[in-house]
């Protein structure tokens, strides 16, 4: 899996930064899931390597604008293309009625299948919102100022290496026989001799799993969402030196968010949606959130429009090779202070 940030700013584009948007790459079947879709994020795609026309999955977080403005204009461009085989969309319950209303109002005609599914019952009730081979989805709500939710999603392990050379020495001639002893069953061959697939394959490779959550201040939810997920994606609106607004206006510090990464165990961090108040050239930069943030949890990366970040699943009994490529945050010494709690930001 592979994530690019096609917007990082909250509420108001600036001129390095666009407003939310986050896609997701499934290279093993040619899809891209995108993640919230403020103004002008085809803009984004097209300023991007990323193929709209493998556009499969949408998932909006809430309602709030700079998350859901450039929704209707990707999704009519989608049509004009002619490319499109279909797109679902998944959201908080007013999406249909807001998409219904923009696209009736501006004669705006989909010609492919547009599914909404609302999410609200299976945040709830923690239900799995999608499941199918190798890929399973859920959501949590959060804490906002309207309903919001955060998306996980898991690939499934799979089989271990199916071992050819193992194969042949065992005199299976190459073929569709090959295809079940991959998958892990076992066959018969013309003499007779029972082969068992799994024999022939080496450990299960365990599959990988990234976490959006935006927007929320602290939530209990989103750490259990995160448990153990090799990227969480944390909004990062203000510095804990405005903890006083994030609180009144339901966003998270880079403290919450690092204090999330930590108390879920996650491998890695990336701060998003950050406030335009720190653009280069203010008191505080993007640099000083992500000091904060690793002050708390190291492994912690600052997004900025168009980094990618590749979440290969680690092998399995090898050494964990799945450091993700960071292109933009300098390293900055790190000091882990592992021993500051969750408990002390809510009190
Ligand atoms: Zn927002
Ligand atoms: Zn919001």
């Amino acid at each position: 899996m592979q994530v690019t940030f096609l917007g990082t700013s909250s509420g108001v584009p600036t001129r390095a930064r666009n407003v939310s948007a986050v896609a997701l790459r499934l290279p093993q079947r040619s899809e891209l899931w995108l993640f919230d879709c403020g103004e002008a994020t085809q803009h984004q795609f097209l300023r991007s390597e990323l193929r709209v026309s493998q556009l499969s999955r949408i998932f909006i977080t809430h309602m709030h604008g700079d998350h859901v403005f450039g929704l209707p204009g990707l999704l009519a461009s989608l049509g004009l293309a002619g490319n499109c085989s279909g797109v679902d969309l998944y959201g908080p319950d007013p999406l249909r009625d807001y998409l219904e209303g923009v696209l009736r109002t501006s004669s705006t005609r989909i010609g492919y299948p547009l599914r909404t599914h609302r999410v609200r019952e299976a945040a709830q009730s923690g239900a799995v919102l999608l499941d199918d081979d190798d890929l399973c989805v859920r959501c949590t709500p959060l804490t906002h100022r309207v309903p919001a939710y955060a998306y996980r999603v898991d690939q499934k392990s799979r089989p271990g290496r199916f071992d050819v050379e193992k194969a042949r020495a065992l005199g299976i001639p190459p073929g569709p026989i090959y295809a079940e002893l991959k998958a892990g069953r076992s066959i018969q061959l013309e003499s007779g001799e029972r082969i068992d697939g799994a024999s022939l394959c080496g450990p299960e490779r365990p599959g990988c799993s990234v976490v959006y959550c935006t927007d929320t201040v602290f939530s209990e939810a989103a750490v259990e969402l995160a448990r153990g997920a090799d990227l969480l994606i944390h909004e990062s609106t203000f510095s804990h030196g405005e903890a006083d607004l994030a609180f009144a206006r339901q966003h998270s510090t880079s403290t919450m968010a690092a204090q999330t990464a930590l108390a879920a165990g996650v491998k890695r961090l990336a701060l998003t949606h950050l406030s335009p108040r720190y653009m280069p050239g203010n008191p505080m930069t993007p640099d000083d959130l992500l000091a904060e943030a690793r002050a708390i949890f190291p492994e912690t990366v600052i997004a900025r429009d168009f980094l990618t970040l590749d979440i290969a699943a680690p092998e399995p009994a090898a050494d964990s090779n799945d450091q993700p490529l960071e292109t933009g945050a300098a390293k900055q010494a790190r000091t882990h202070k592992s021993s500051r709690s969750t408990a002390a930001l809510q009190g």
